[in-house]
């Protein structure tokens, strides 16, 4: 295992005097701009001049036995030792060192999840109603394998003992979110699971690496809460994640945005593999622009009550301040996605994305059905508010025309009541 990243070693490596350590190792029979030629190092005996250093692109091939490769390789093959030996005892030759404590310290938290990880799925195996649940929503074997679907046992300290006992240490446990300190009660300063009887979806990035878990309660308790992520940890900001289809995203087509990975889990299931989520938070200016960099074309499909229409403005905002040009579906007769494909099917869902309204258009709209829904004058006049707020802030001026010709008199004319009062 590397402790080191590509591009840490990349930047260590530019710091080297290459040349410098070649000729050390071995002595140069030839200079010629671009190169310098050696008697292969790992041919006993040849004196053939076939082994070249590539001063451009600092690597080395030998032409007569293949032998081939960077600085470190080479190091490698003389001293026949492994790739961290090689790093190290060059670090300290040359006086050149490369920071490896930060990266030593995620690689280590990204083996623990990934630990946990197959211990979740193991878990899952044999437990029924973690199974039952699964299949209550139609959640298939292969979803199952392509999410790596997973089960915390309802156990105080099931995953902490079994990954002590494999060797990890409290200390990357507890950073890497898995497990927490009790604080209070008779076990006071012990260590315990953080995600106890819930289903467990892995959280990746996108180098394919586990960087937290999303935990779904199958407890009827209320006071737990329904969904759990990991907390905030040196692998994994919750602000800087999108939770995406595994196969990764895709820029053939638009991207549908959704609010948990449960929808996302579902639509993968119906056929459509494009989608992400938020988990839980307001899209923020970085997951809007992650998106963007992805594909020109993000479509909100949040749920249908008042807190997703909410979520949509909010993202509406952050679309409108970064520049993004983004849809919303209208998801009509279900609570979210994942109803609305289980209800009307897959086909029906396609539709609705390709019907999706311009994210602006489609707040505008819903403020005025709101106001028109309204039960009381206040929360009406609160609508009216909100939208004339929504209006007049739009930055675009073509679509600012657009939606004061789309306010119908009625509106019209509480806005002017309320304007006359207020003067
Ligand atoms: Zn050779």
């Amino acid at each position: 295992m590397n402790v080191f990243t590509d591009e840490q070693v990349a930047v260590w490596k530019s710091q080297l005097e290459q040349e410098h350590i070649i000729s050390k190792m071995l002595s140069v029979i030839k200079v010629f701009k671009d190169s310098l030629i050696f008697d292969c190092p790992f041919e006993f005996g040849n004196e053939a001049e076939t082994f070249i250093w590539n001063r451009e692109t600092e690597t080395f091939k030998c032409w007569n036995c293949g032998a081939e490769g960077d600085i470190i390789k080479l190091y490698m093959m003389m001293r026949s030792i492994d790739y961290p030996q090689a790093v190290s005892e060059l670090s300290k030759k040359t006086g050149v060192t490369l920071e490896t404590k930060p990266e030593t310290d995620t690689v280590q938290l990204i083996e623990a999840n990934k630990y946990a990880a197959d211990y979740y799925k193991k878990q899952l195996k044999k437990n029924t109603a973690a199974l039952n649940y699964l299949l209550k929503r139609d959640i298939a074997e292969e979803t199952k394998e392509v999410f790596s679907i997973g089960y915390a046992p309802d156990a105080l300290e099931g995953l902490y003992r079994k990954m002590i006992s494999e060797g990890f240490v409290t200390d990357v446990l507890e950073r890497a979110g898995l497990i927490v300190k009790v604080k209070n009660g008779t076990n006071a300063g012990n260590y315990i699971d953080r995600f106890k009887n819930r289903i467990m979806i892995p959280i990746y990035n996108t180098r394919k690496e586990i960087i937290a878990f999303g935990g779904r309660t199958l407890s009827n308790d209320k006071k737990q809460a329904k969904y759990m992520n990991s907390p905030e940890t040196p692998l994994f900001q919750k602000r800087k994640t999108l939770f995406a289809c595994n196969e990764g995203l895709s820029s053939d087509s638009p991207i549908i945005l959704t609010e948990g990975y449960f929808d996302v889990i579902s639509l993968y299931q119906s056929g459509i593999r494009n989608s992400a989520a938020t988990m839980g938070t307001a899209l923020s200016v970085y997951q809007a622009r992650l998106l963007n960099m992805i594909s020109d074309n993000t479509i909100i499909a949040y749920d249908a009550d008042n807190a997703g229409f909410k979520a949509v403005m909010d993202a509406g905002l952050i679309f409108r301040q970064t520049g993004i040009s983004g849809k919303a579906l209208k998801i009509e007769g279900a609570k979210y996605p994942d109803e609305f494909i289980e209800k009307f099917g897959a086909d029906r869902f396609i539709k609705a994305i390709n019907t999706a309204e311009d994210v602006s258009d489609y707040i505008f709209n819903g403020l005025k059905k709101k106001y028109r829904q309204a039960n009381s004058k206040e929360s009406q006049m609160c609508t009216f508010a909100e939208l004339a707020r929504f209006v007049s802030r739009h930055p675009s001026s073509l679509k600012r025309s657009a939606y004061l010709s789309g306010i119908d008199t009625a509106l019209y004319q509480l806005w002017l009541t309320k304007q006359i009062k207020e003067a």
